[in-house]
């Protein structure tokens, strides 16, 4: 068996039992990006989302918008799209320029078009362990797990980065699978006794190459959700897969891990929200 998660073959699997179900579906799921300014890894991110939807199916409506757009109208376009009933999903592809408040613009979408999962009603029916919207990263990382047939229940999970959208919401998705959980962060005294005694091993840090094979024990399953984007264009994650490689039993490569699996957790979360707002 290969020692490699392969995030991109096992996203085309789950997109494909997307296109199916949507193919089945009379009328067709839909979602509106948003998108403000110009930086040029949202346009790659963006792009990718847009292309995922042509491929299953779903349609996408994109809203590109220009980086001096005021609050209030950005505010406003959600209230409109929120009010559309061809509209089943918003997405608004982060970060926003500084003079704009992202907890605004969060809180301003619908909870049930929210297939991002960033808003606090989904967040706290998240941690209630109610039925809702998850956030696409954490969720595509179990999703991993499970597709990889690792055993999650009762091991000890370790989170190095405590971000609203990945760090704490992984935490608390492993935690509803019966993992013992530790989050570490920059403030963590220590940080190798702690990563030395994780069987799942979760890094999103944003610090390229920053795990190396003294931190990690033998047989881990390393799950790496860091993107740093080097001067020479290459990508690196938050874990020096070389020298980890060969001490892990499973991990996953950067790109090709976590990266389509938040993509293909969106496609789903878009089908979701399709379902809950026609009461399917
Ligand atoms: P973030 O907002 O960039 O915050 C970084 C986190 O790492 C903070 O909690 C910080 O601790 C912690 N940290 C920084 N240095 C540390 C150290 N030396 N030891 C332990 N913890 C440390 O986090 P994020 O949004 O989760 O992003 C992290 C990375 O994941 C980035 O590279 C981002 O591009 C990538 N990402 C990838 C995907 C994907 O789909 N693959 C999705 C989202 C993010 P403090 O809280 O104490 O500051």
């Amino acid at each position: 068996m290969s020692k490699i998660i392969d995030g991109k073959k096992i996203s085309e699997e789950i997109k494909d039992e997307l296109k199916i179900e949507i193919a089945k579906l009379k009328n067709k799921p839909s979602l509106a990006v948003i998108i403000v300014g110009n930086n040029p890894a949202s346009q790659i991110y963006v792009q990718n989302k847009k292309n995922a939807c042509e491929k299953i199916g779903i349609k996408s409506f994109s809203y590109e918008l220009d980086e001096k757009i005021e609050e209030k109208e950005m505010l406003k376009l959600i209230n409109e799209l929120n009010e559309d009933k061809k509209i089943n999903g918003i997405l608004v592809q982060l970060p926003l320029p500084k003079h704009i408040d992202e907890k605004n613009i969060i809180e301003a979408i619908n909870p049930k078009k929210d297939v991002d999962g960033f808003h606090p009603l989904n967040i706290g029916k998240m941690i209630l362990r109610e039925e809702t919207l998850l956030p696409c990263t954490p969720s595509g990382i179990i999703e991993l797990l499970k597709k990889s047939k690792i055993n999650i229940e009762g091991k000890h999970a370790v989170i190095l980065g405590r971000s609203n959208i990945v760090g704490k919401p992984v935490a608390e998705l492993l935690l509803n699978e019966n993992a013992t959980i530790s989050i570490c962060h920059s403030k963590t005294e220590n940080l190798n006794e702690i990563t030395r005694q994780a069987d799942i091993l979760i890094v999103s840090i944003g610090k390229a190459q920053f795990i190396k094979k003294e931190m990690i024990k033998k047989d881990v399953v390393i799950i790496d959700v860091g993107i740093n984007r080097m001067e020479n264009k290459k990508i690196y994650g938050d874990v020096d897969f070389d020298d980890c490689f060969e001490k892990s039993s499973l991990i996953t490569p950067v790109p090709g891990g976590v990266g389509p699996m938040t993509i293909a957790m969106l496609m789903k979360n878009t089908l979701k929200a399709y379902y809950i707002q026609n009461k399917i």
